[in-house]
Protein backbone atom coordinates (compact mmCIF):
# COMPACT_ATOMS: atom_id res chain seq x y z
CA UNK A 1 0.00 0.00 0.00
CA UNK A 2 0.70 3.98 -0.32
CA UNK A 3 3.53 5.11 2.14
CA UNK A 4 2.82 8.34 3.94
CA UNK A 5 4.85 11.23 5.11
CA UNK A 6 4.68 11.13 8.99
CA UNK A 7 8.05 9.58 10.94
CA UNK A 8 5.48 8.82 13.53
CA UNK A 9 1.61 8.07 14.91
CA UNK A 10 0.09 8.21 17.98
CA UNK A 11 -3.17 6.53 19.36
CA UNK A 12 -4.45 7.65 22.47
CA UNK A 13 -5.26 11.26 23.17
CA UNK A 14 -5.92 11.51 26.78
CA UNK A 15 -3.87 13.39 28.83
CA UNK A 16 0.03 11.47 28.61
CA UNK A 17 -1.06 11.00 24.95
CA UNK A 18 -1.67 14.40 23.72
CA UNK A 19 1.29 15.60 25.63
CA UNK A 20 3.72 13.43 23.82
CA UNK A 21 2.27 14.11 20.86
CA UNK A 22 2.84 17.93 21.23
CA UNK A 23 6.58 17.03 22.17
CA UNK A 24 7.35 14.79 19.41
CA UNK A 25 5.60 16.98 17.14
CA UNK A 26 8.18 19.96 19.18
CA UNK A 27 11.28 17.90 18.50
CA UNK A 28 10.85 17.88 15.00
CA UNK A 29 9.04 14.89 13.75
CA UNK A 30 6.06 14.62 11.93
CA UNK A 31 3.34 12.68 13.98
CA UNK A 32 -0.05 11.29 13.50
CA UNK A 33 -2.60 11.14 15.81
CA UNK A 34 -5.98 9.04 16.20
CA UNK A 35 -8.17 8.70 19.23
CA UNK A 36 -11.31 6.45 19.25
CA UNK A 37 -13.32 9.12 19.88
CA UNK A 38 -13.00 12.44 17.88
CA UNK A 39 -13.46 15.09 20.10
CA UNK A 40 -9.55 14.11 21.77
CA UNK A 41 -8.40 14.30 18.20
CA UNK A 42 -9.80 17.72 17.81
CA UNK A 43 -8.44 19.34 21.00
CA UNK A 44 -5.17 17.91 20.25
CA UNK A 45 -5.25 19.83 16.48
CA UNK A 46 -6.35 23.28 18.46
CA UNK A 47 -3.27 22.60 20.70
CA UNK A 48 -1.17 22.23 18.45
CA UNK A 49 -2.09 25.22 16.38
CA UNK A 50 -2.00 27.21 19.63
CA UNK A 51 1.41 25.95 20.58
CA UNK A 52 3.85 25.20 17.37
CA UNK A 53 4.62 28.85 16.66
CA UNK A 54 8.44 27.51 17.35
CA UNK A 55 7.86 23.85 16.80
CA UNK A 56 10.13 22.22 14.56
CA UNK A 57 8.33 19.36 13.16
CA UNK A 58 4.49 18.93 12.46
CA UNK A 59 1.31 17.52 13.88
CA UNK A 60 -2.10 16.07 11.81
CA UNK A 61 -5.03 14.83 13.26
CA UNK A 62 -6.91 11.81 11.40
CA UNK A 63 -10.31 10.13 11.84
CA UNK A 64 -9.95 6.64 10.72
CA UNK A 65 -7.45 4.04 11.83
CA UNK A 66 -6.98 3.04 7.96
CA UNK A 67 -6.10 6.94 6.84
CA UNK A 68 -3.73 7.10 10.28
CA UNK A 69 -1.95 3.78 9.07
CA UNK A 70 -1.86 5.14 5.38
CA UNK A 71 -0.27 8.45 6.49
CA UNK A 72 3.30 6.91 8.17
CA UNK A 73 6.32 6.64 6.48
CA UNK A 74 7.38 2.41 6.04
CA UNK A 75 8.38 1.01 8.54
CA UNK A 76 5.61 2.59 10.03
CA UNK A 77 5.81 2.98 13.86
CA UNK A 78 2.39 4.02 16.34
CA UNK A 79 2.60 4.66 20.06
CA UNK A 80 -0.62 3.38 22.19
CA UNK A 81 -1.36 5.81 25.00
CA UNK A 82 -4.54 3.96 25.57
CA UNK A 83 -6.00 2.86 28.87
CA UNK A 84 -4.33 -0.61 30.13
CA UNK A 85 -5.68 -3.81 29.63
CA UNK A 86 -8.29 -4.43 27.25
CA UNK A 87 -8.65 -1.18 25.49
CA UNK A 88 -5.01 -1.99 24.68
CA UNK A 89 -6.16 -5.20 22.74
CA UNK A 90 -8.97 -3.53 21.27
CA UNK A 91 -6.47 -0.76 20.12
CA UNK A 92 -4.47 -3.42 18.55
CA UNK A 93 -6.85 -6.00 17.18
CA UNK A 94 -8.07 -2.91 14.71
CA UNK A 95 -4.67 -1.45 14.02
CA UNK A 96 -2.93 -4.64 12.81
CA UNK A 97 -5.38 -4.79 10.17
CA UNK A 98 -3.54 -1.72 8.49
CA UNK A 99 0.18 -3.28 9.47
CA UNK A 100 2.81 -4.94 7.17
CA UNK A 101 5.70 -6.72 8.12
CA UNK A 102 8.84 -4.95 9.38
CA UNK A 103 5.82 -2.85 11.05
CA UNK A 104 6.23 -1.47 15.25
CA UNK A 105 3.62 -0.93 17.49
CA UNK A 106 5.36 0.16 20.94
CA UNK A 107 2.55 0.26 23.75
CA UNK A 108 3.19 3.16 26.38
CA UNK A 109 0.98 2.55 28.92
CA UNK A 110 1.59 1.31 32.66
CA UNK A 111 1.03 -2.15 31.32
CA UNK A 112 1.60 -5.61 33.08
CA UNK A 113 4.60 -7.23 31.22
CA UNK A 114 2.96 -10.50 30.44
CA UNK A 115 0.58 -8.61 28.74
CA UNK A 116 3.39 -7.14 26.60
CA UNK A 117 5.09 -10.42 26.43
CA UNK A 118 1.53 -12.15 24.89
CA UNK A 119 1.49 -9.68 22.49
CA UNK A 120 4.63 -9.29 21.44
CA UNK A 121 4.52 -13.42 20.39
CA UNK A 122 1.13 -12.81 18.78
CA UNK A 123 2.64 -9.99 16.77
CA UNK A 124 5.54 -11.70 15.72
CA UNK A 125 3.61 -14.54 13.79
CA UNK A 126 2.72 -11.05 11.15
CA UNK A 127 6.76 -10.22 11.61
CA UNK A 128 5.08 -6.80 13.12
CA UNK A 129 7.56 -5.55 15.97
CA UNK A 130 6.39 -4.66 19.48
CA UNK A 131 7.44 -2.85 22.50
CA UNK A 132 5.89 -2.33 25.94
CA UNK A 133 7.96 0.85 26.96
CA UNK A 134 7.18 2.61 30.29
CA UNK A 135 6.25 6.68 30.45
CA UNK A 136 6.89 8.92 33.83
CA UNK A 137 6.65 11.99 34.66
CA UNK A 138 2.84 12.84 34.47
CA UNK A 139 1.71 15.08 32.08
CA UNK A 140 4.82 17.61 32.33
CA UNK A 141 6.83 15.13 31.69
CA UNK A 142 4.65 13.63 28.60
CA UNK A 143 5.22 16.90 27.40
CA UNK A 144 8.52 18.62 28.20
CA UNK A 145 10.79 15.43 28.60
CA UNK A 146 9.62 12.12 30.60
CA UNK A 147 11.63 9.40 31.00
CA UNK A 148 11.28 6.05 28.76
CA UNK A 149 11.45 2.64 29.38
CA UNK A 150 11.49 1.10 26.48
CA UNK A 151 11.66 -3.03 26.29
CA UNK A 152 10.99 -4.96 23.61
CA UNK A 153 13.31 -6.60 20.58
CA UNK A 154 16.56 -4.68 20.15
CA UNK A 155 15.92 -4.16 16.18
CA UNK A 156 12.41 -2.37 17.49
CA UNK A 157 14.34 0.20 19.23
CA UNK A 158 17.02 0.69 16.40
CA UNK A 159 13.94 2.03 14.30
CA UNK A 160 13.10 4.21 16.50
CA UNK A 161 15.71 5.39 18.98
CA UNK A 162 16.35 8.74 17.46
CA UNK A 163 12.61 9.82 17.88
CA UNK A 164 12.57 8.86 21.53
CA UNK A 165 16.55 10.14 22.33
CA UNK A 166 15.03 13.57 21.16
CA UNK A 167 11.37 13.48 23.11
CA UNK A 168 13.31 12.10 26.41
CA UNK A 169 13.88 14.41 29.38
CA UNK A 170 17.73 15.25 29.03
CA UNK A 171 20.05 15.22 32.45
CA UNK A 172 23.96 15.34 32.48
CA UNK A 173 24.62 12.82 30.96
CA UNK A 174 22.45 12.21 28.05
CA UNK A 175 18.76 11.16 27.48
CA UNK A 176 16.46 9.68 29.99
CA UNK A 177 16.14 6.30 27.82
CA UNK A 178 18.29 3.69 27.14
CA UNK A 179 16.87 0.18 25.41
CA UNK A 180 15.85 -1.73 28.58
CA UNK A 181 15.85 -5.26 27.64
CA UNK A 182 13.73 -7.61 25.77
CA UNK A 183 9.95 -8.87 26.46
CA UNK A 184 8.18 -7.31 28.86
CA UNK A 185 10.89 -5.49 30.64
CA UNK A 186 10.39 -2.02 29.81
CA UNK A 187 6.96 -2.21 31.69
CA UNK A 188 8.76 -4.24 34.37
CA UNK A 189 11.00 -1.41 35.49
CA UNK A 190 8.66 1.18 34.97
CA UNK A 191 6.20 -1.10 37.01
CA UNK A 192 9.19 -1.50 39.95
CA UNK A 193 9.91 2.57 39.24
CA UNK A 194 5.73 3.40 40.39
CA UNK A 195 6.64 0.82 43.41
CA UNK A 196 9.82 2.51 45.09
CA UNK A 197 8.34 6.00 43.99
CA UNK A 198 4.94 4.80 46.59
CA UNK A 199 7.75 4.02 49.44
CA UNK A 200 9.90 7.49 48.66
CA UNK A 201 6.61 9.48 49.20
CA UNK A 202 5.60 7.46 52.25
CA UNK A 203 8.63 8.14 53.42
CA UNK A 204 8.37 11.84 53.18
CA UNK A 205 5.03 11.56 54.60
CA UNK A 206 6.19 10.45 57.56
CA UNK A 207 8.98 12.45 58.36
CA UNK A 208 6.26 15.27 57.26
CA UNK A 209 4.24 13.88 59.73
CA UNK A 210 6.73 14.11 62.27
CA UNK A 211 8.04 17.46 61.54
CA UNK A 212 4.22 19.06 61.59
CA UNK A 213 3.60 17.31 64.83
CA UNK A 214 6.29 18.13 67.26
CA UNK A 215 6.72 21.90 65.39
CA UNK A 216 2.84 22.30 66.92
CA UNK A 217 3.32 20.90 69.84
CA UNK A 218 6.55 23.34 70.79
CA UNK A 219 4.76 26.42 68.63
CA UNK A 220 7.44 26.67 66.11
CA UNK A 221 7.42 29.58 64.49
CA UNK A 222 9.03 28.86 61.50
CA UNK A 223 7.92 27.71 58.39
CA UNK A 224 8.16 23.63 57.26
CA UNK A 225 8.39 24.29 53.86
CA UNK A 226 11.80 26.24 54.44
CA UNK A 227 13.28 22.79 55.88
CA UNK A 228 12.40 21.00 52.40
CA UNK A 229 13.73 24.00 50.57
CA UNK A 230 16.93 23.13 52.65
CA UNK A 231 17.02 19.57 52.01
CA UNK A 232 16.37 19.88 48.45
CA UNK A 233 19.51 21.67 48.22
CA UNK A 234 21.64 19.15 49.76
CA UNK A 235 22.06 14.95 49.34
CA UNK A 236 17.78 14.60 49.16
CA UNK A 237 17.61 16.59 46.11
CA UNK A 238 14.53 15.07 44.22
CA UNK A 239 11.48 16.16 42.62
CA UNK A 240 9.83 14.90 45.52
CA UNK A 241 11.04 16.98 48.46
CA UNK A 242 10.69 19.77 45.92
CA UNK A 243 7.23 19.63 45.24
CA UNK A 244 6.43 18.93 49.19
CA UNK A 245 8.32 22.23 49.91
CA UNK A 246 5.34 23.84 46.85
CA UNK A 247 2.97 22.32 48.39
CA UNK A 248 3.14 23.85 52.34
CA UNK A 249 2.97 27.06 50.78
CA UNK A 250 0.00 26.55 49.23
CA UNK A 251 -2.74 28.55 51.85
CA UNK A 252 -6.66 29.27 51.75
CA UNK A 253 -7.63 31.58 53.66
CA UNK A 254 -4.34 31.88 55.34
CA UNK A 255 -4.57 28.23 56.55
CA UNK A 256 -2.25 25.46 54.50
CA UNK A 257 -4.40 23.97 52.08
CA UNK A 258 -3.07 20.41 52.84
CA UNK A 259 -4.52 20.63 56.56
CA UNK A 260 -8.08 20.28 54.42
CA UNK A 261 -7.20 17.24 52.19
CA UNK A 262 -9.12 13.98 52.94
CA UNK A 263 -6.68 11.90 54.39
CA UNK A 264 -7.00 8.79 52.67
CA UNK A 265 -5.04 7.86 49.25
CA UNK A 266 -5.44 6.11 46.54
CA UNK A 267 -3.27 3.46 44.28
CA UNK A 268 -3.59 2.54 40.89
CA UNK A 269 -2.36 -0.71 40.98
CA UNK A 270 1.34 -0.60 40.01
CA UNK A 271 2.20 -0.53 43.85
CA UNK A 272 0.30 -3.59 43.94
CA UNK A 273 2.14 -5.32 41.05
CA UNK A 274 5.43 -4.53 42.37
CA UNK A 275 4.06 -6.36 45.96
CA UNK A 276 2.82 -9.12 43.67
CA UNK A 277 5.85 -9.95 41.56
CA UNK A 278 8.22 -9.49 44.85
CA UNK A 279 6.29 -12.01 47.14
CA UNK A 280 6.64 -14.29 43.88
CA UNK A 281 10.58 -13.84 43.25
CA UNK A 282 11.22 -13.91 46.99
CA UNK A 283 12.71 -10.80 47.10
CA UNK A 284 11.94 -8.72 50.45
CA UNK A 285 10.86 -5.11 49.39
CA UNK A 286 9.35 -4.33 53.21
CA UNK A 287 9.60 -0.65 52.53
CA UNK A 288 7.29 -0.76 49.41
CA UNK A 289 5.07 -3.18 50.98
CA UNK A 290 4.76 -1.03 53.83
CA UNK A 291 3.89 1.89 51.68
CA UNK A 292 1.36 0.09 50.16
CA UNK A 293 -0.05 -1.10 53.55
CA UNK A 294 -0.33 2.32 54.94
CA UNK A 295 -2.67 3.22 51.50
CA UNK A 296 -4.50 1.05 51.88
CA UNK A 297 -5.08 1.31 56.07
CA UNK A 298 -5.59 4.88 55.24
CA UNK A 299 -8.99 4.42 53.31
CA UNK A 300 -10.43 2.97 56.56
CA UNK A 301 -11.30 6.94 58.01
CA UNK A 302 -14.53 6.03 59.95
CA UNK A 303 -12.60 2.88 61.93
CA UNK A 304 -9.96 5.35 62.29
CA UNK A 305 -11.75 7.74 63.51
CA UNK A 306 -13.61 6.00 66.19
CA UNK A 307 -10.40 3.68 67.11
CA UNK A 308 -8.93 7.58 67.47
CA UNK A 309 -11.15 7.85 70.92
CA UNK A 310 -10.76 4.07 71.98
CA UNK A 311 -6.60 3.11 71.91
CA UNK A 312 -4.56 5.10 73.74
CA UNK A 313 -1.39 6.38 72.89
CA UNK A 314 1.00 8.41 75.30
CA UNK A 315 -0.52 11.61 76.98
CA UNK A 316 0.79 15.12 76.63
CA UNK A 317 3.31 15.18 79.17
CA UNK A 318 5.30 12.17 78.52
CA UNK A 319 5.14 13.59 75.01
CA UNK A 320 7.15 16.73 76.35
CA UNK A 321 9.47 14.47 78.15
CA UNK A 322 10.05 12.44 74.97
CA UNK A 323 10.30 15.08 72.54
CA UNK A 324 13.12 16.60 74.94
CA UNK A 325 14.79 13.65 75.98
CA UNK A 326 15.36 13.33 72.58
CA UNK A 327 16.83 16.97 72.05
CA UNK A 328 14.08 17.69 69.57
CA UNK A 329 13.44 20.74 71.27
CA UNK A 330 15.86 22.06 69.06
CA UNK A 331 14.15 22.42 65.93
CA UNK A 332 17.29 22.49 63.46
CA UNK A 333 18.49 19.25 65.37
CA UNK A 334 15.35 17.35 65.03
CA UNK A 335 15.40 18.54 61.03
CA UNK A 336 19.05 17.65 60.68
CA UNK A 337 17.96 14.29 62.25
CA UNK A 338 15.20 13.57 59.88
CA UNK A 339 17.17 14.31 56.73
CA UNK A 340 19.75 11.70 57.88
CA UNK A 341 17.30 9.27 58.84
CA UNK A 342 15.32 9.75 55.02
CA UNK A 343 18.43 9.03 53.67
CA UNK A 344 19.15 5.85 55.21
CA UNK A 345 15.61 4.38 54.31
CA UNK A 346 15.96 5.59 50.44
CA UNK A 347 18.91 3.98 50.59
CA UNK A 348 16.91 0.79 51.53
CA UNK A 349 14.29 1.46 49.70
CA UNK A 350 15.71 1.88 46.15
CA UNK A 351 18.16 -1.45 47.64
CA UNK A 352 14.83 -2.90 47.44
CA UNK A 353 13.61 -2.08 44.31
CA UNK A 354 16.43 -2.50 42.64
CA UNK A 355 17.09 -6.01 44.26
CA UNK A 356 13.83 -7.24 42.41
CA UNK A 357 14.96 -5.83 38.81
CA UNK A 358 17.82 -7.65 39.40
CA UNK A 359 16.15 -10.99 40.12
CA UNK A 360 13.52 -10.33 37.68
CA UNK A 361 16.64 -9.68 35.21
CA UNK A 362 17.88 -13.38 36.36
CA UNK A 363 15.00 -15.57 36.18
CA UNK A 364 13.68 -13.39 33.11
CA UNK A 365 17.23 -14.08 31.31
CA UNK A 366 17.10 -9.87 30.57
CA UNK A 367 20.44 -9.33 31.37
CA UNK A 368 19.24 -5.55 32.63
CA UNK A 369 22.01 -2.86 33.45
CA UNK A 370 21.28 -1.43 36.61
CA UNK A 371 23.53 1.57 35.89
CA UNK A 372 21.99 2.80 32.72
CA UNK A 373 18.46 2.34 34.86
CA UNK A 374 19.25 4.42 37.45
CA UNK A 375 20.80 7.18 34.92
CA UNK A 376 16.98 6.97 32.89
CA UNK A 377 15.85 7.81 36.38
CA UNK A 378 17.45 11.20 36.96
CA UNK A 379 15.25 13.00 34.74
CA UNK A 380 11.71 13.45 33.44
CA UNK A 381 10.22 10.99 36.23
CA UNK A 382 8.46 11.40 39.76
CA UNK A 383 11.60 10.00 41.60
CA UNK A 384 14.18 11.66 39.76
CA UNK A 385 16.55 12.91 42.31
CA UNK A 386 20.06 13.80 42.69
CA UNK A 387 20.60 10.34 45.06
CA UNK A 388 20.28 8.21 41.99
CA UNK A 389 23.83 9.21 40.33
CA UNK A 390 25.00 7.69 43.06
CA UNK A 391 23.06 4.48 42.50
CA UNK A 392 24.11 4.67 38.97
CA UNK A 393 28.15 4.95 40.09
CA UNK A 394 27.54 2.05 42.02
CA UNK A 395 26.36 -0.60 39.74
CA UNK A 396 28.88 0.69 37.26
CA UNK A 397 31.65 -0.03 39.72
CA UNK A 398 29.79 -3.60 40.52
CA UNK A 399 27.49 -4.37 37.70
CA UNK A 400 26.26 -7.16 39.81
CA UNK A 401 25.83 -6.09 43.17
CA UNK A 402 23.59 -8.00 45.13
CA UNK A 403 22.25 -5.21 47.46
CA UNK A 404 22.84 -1.84 47.29
CA UNK A 405 23.48 -1.76 51.00
CA UNK A 406 26.90 -3.98 49.60
CA UNK A 407 27.94 -0.76 47.76
CA UNK A 408 31.33 0.91 49.43
CA UNK A 409 30.08 4.32 49.39
CA UNK A 410 26.52 3.35 50.74
CA UNK A 411 27.84 1.25 53.57
CA UNK A 412 29.54 4.83 54.56
CA UNK A 413 26.26 6.37 53.54
CA UNK A 414 24.49 3.74 56.09
CA UNK A 415 26.90 3.96 59.13
CA UNK A 416 26.79 7.58 59.22
CA UNK A 417 22.75 7.85 59.39
CA UNK A 418 21.71 4.43 60.82
CA UNK A 419 21.89 6.21 64.62
CA UNK A 420 19.98 9.08 63.29
CA UNK A 421 17.24 6.30 61.37
CA UNK A 422 17.61 4.46 65.17
CA UNK A 423 16.23 7.39 67.07
CA UNK A 424 13.74 8.59 64.61
CA UNK A 425 12.08 5.36 64.48
CA UNK A 426 11.69 5.35 68.31
CA UNK A 427 11.34 8.46 68.81
CA UNK A 428 8.34 8.55 66.57
CA UNK A 429 7.27 5.03 68.49
CA UNK A 430 6.89 6.67 71.32
CA UNK A 431 5.37 9.96 70.26
CA UNK A 432 2.69 7.59 68.57
CA UNK A 433 3.23 8.74 65.35
CA UNK A 434 2.87 5.74 63.16
CA UNK A 435 6.52 5.34 60.97
CA UNK A 436 5.67 1.92 58.56
CA UNK A 437 7.66 2.75 55.91
CA UNK A 438 10.73 4.16 58.35
CA UNK A 439 10.41 1.46 60.71
CA UNK A 440 10.59 -1.29 58.12
CA UNK A 441 13.40 0.28 56.51
CA UNK A 442 15.31 0.07 59.50
CA UNK A 443 14.65 -3.49 59.99
CA UNK A 444 15.63 -4.22 56.74
CA UNK A 445 19.08 -2.43 57.65
CA UNK A 446 19.34 -4.68 60.88
CA UNK A 447 18.40 -7.91 59.46
CA UNK A 448 20.30 -7.73 56.55
CA UNK A 449 23.76 -6.66 59.39
CA UNK A 450 22.78 -9.85 61.17
CA UNK A 451 24.99 -12.34 61.12
CA UNK A 452 23.14 -14.92 62.70
CA UNK A 453 18.93 -14.44 62.93
CA UNK A 454 18.10 -16.24 66.07
CA UNK A 455 14.58 -15.94 65.05
CA UNK A 456 14.90 -17.78 61.72
CA UNK A 457 16.69 -20.33 64.27
CA UNK A 458 13.53 -20.53 65.73
CA UNK A 459 11.40 -20.44 63.18
CA UNK A 460 13.20 -23.63 61.80
CA UNK A 461 13.41 -25.20 65.06
CA UNK A 462 9.11 -24.68 65.33
CA UNK A 463 8.97 -26.06 61.72
CA UNK A 464 10.75 -29.41 62.43
CA UNK A 465 8.32 -29.37 65.34
CA UNK A 466 5.00 -29.37 63.88
CA UNK A 467 5.50 -30.49 60.19
CA UNK A 468 8.65 -32.52 60.62
CA UNK A 469 10.25 -29.97 57.92
CA UNK A 470 13.79 -30.35 58.96
CA UNK A 471 16.85 -28.17 59.74
CA UNK A 472 20.13 -28.19 58.58
CA UNK A 473 22.84 -27.23 61.43
CA UNK A 474 25.75 -24.21 61.22
CA UNK A 475 27.98 -27.04 62.84
CA UNK A 476 28.16 -29.99 60.57
CA UNK A 477 26.31 -30.85 57.06
CA UNK A 478 23.28 -32.51 56.51
CA UNK A 479 19.81 -32.49 56.99
CA UNK A 480 18.25 -33.36 60.47
CA UNK A 481 14.94 -33.87 62.27
CA UNK A 482 14.84 -33.97 65.95
CA UNK A 483 12.28 -35.23 68.96
CA UNK A 484 11.07 -31.58 70.52
CA UNK A 485 8.90 -33.14 72.86
CA UNK A 486 8.02 -36.19 74.86
CA UNK A 487 4.88 -36.62 72.93
CA UNK A 488 6.62 -35.08 69.49
P1 LIG B 1 -6.22 6.94 30.38
O1 LIG B 1 -7.24 7.71 31.14
O2 LIG B 1 -5.54 5.82 31.05
O3 LIG B 1 -6.90 6.37 29.04
C1 LIG B 1 -7.71 7.16 28.21
C2 LIG B 1 -7.47 6.81 26.76
O4 LIG B 1 -7.73 5.42 26.54
C3 LIG B 1 -8.36 7.59 25.83
O5 LIG B 1 -7.64 7.91 24.66
C4 LIG B 1 -9.46 6.58 25.55
O6 LIG B 1 -10.14 6.80 24.34
C5 LIG B 1 -8.66 5.31 25.45
N1 LIG B 1 -9.48 4.12 25.62
C6 LIG B 1 -10.10 3.71 26.75
N2 LIG B 1 -10.78 2.56 26.51
C7 LIG B 1 -10.57 2.26 25.21
C8 LIG B 1 -10.97 1.17 24.38
N3 LIG B 1 -11.72 0.18 24.87
N4 LIG B 1 -10.58 1.18 23.09
C9 LIG B 1 -9.79 2.17 22.61
N5 LIG B 1 -9.36 3.22 23.34
C10 LIG B 1 -9.75 3.25 24.63
O7 LIG B 1 -5.15 7.97 29.76
P2 LIG B 1 -3.80 8.56 30.37
O8 LIG B 1 -3.97 9.02 31.78
O9 LIG B 1 -3.30 9.51 29.35
O10 LIG B 1 -2.84 7.30 30.45
C11 LIG B 1 -2.48 6.52 29.31
C12 LIG B 1 -1.56 5.40 29.76
O11 LIG B 1 -0.37 5.98 30.33
C13 LIG B 1 -2.15 4.51 30.86
O12 LIG B 1 -1.68 3.19 30.71
C14 LIG B 1 -1.58 5.09 32.13
O13 LIG B 1 -1.50 4.12 33.18
C15 LIG B 1 -0.20 5.51 31.66
N6 LIG B 1 0.42 6.58 32.46
C16 LIG B 1 -0.32 7.63 32.91
C17 LIG B 1 0.28 8.65 33.64
C18 LIG B 1 -0.50 9.82 34.12
O14 LIG B 1 0.08 10.65 34.86
N7 LIG B 1 -1.76 9.97 33.76
C19 LIG B 1 1.65 8.59 33.89
C20 LIG B 1 2.39 7.52 33.39
C21 LIG B 1 1.76 6.54 32.68
P3 LIG B 1 -11.52 7.65 24.33
O15 LIG B 1 -11.10 9.08 24.34
O16 LIG B 1 -12.17 7.25 23.07
O17 LIG B 1 -12.30 7.25 25.56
Amino acid sequence: SATGTADIGLIGLAVMGQNLALNIAEKGFRVSVYNRSSSKTDDTIKRFQLEHSDFLGELEGFYSMESFVRSLKRPRKVVIMVKAGSPVDATISTLEKYLEPGDLIIDGGNEWYENTQRRADALSSKNVLYMGMGVSGGEEGARHGPSLMPGGPLEAWNLVKDILNKIAAQVDDGPCVTYIGPGGSGNYVKMVHNGIEYADMQLIGEVYDILRTISQKNHFEGNLYEIFERWNRGALQSFLIEITSQILQVKEKGNLLVDKILDQSGSKGTGMWTIQEAAKRGIPISTISAALDARYLSSFKDLRVSLSYQLHGVGAKEQNNIISSYGWNDFEFLASELEKALFAAKICCYGQGMALIQKASLDEQWNLDCAEIARIWKGGCIIRARFLDRIKEAYKRQPNLLSLLEDEHFVEDLNNCQLALRRVVSGASLLGIPVPALASALSYYDSFRQEILCSSQLIQAQRDFFGAHTYKRLDKEGVFHSKWSEDG
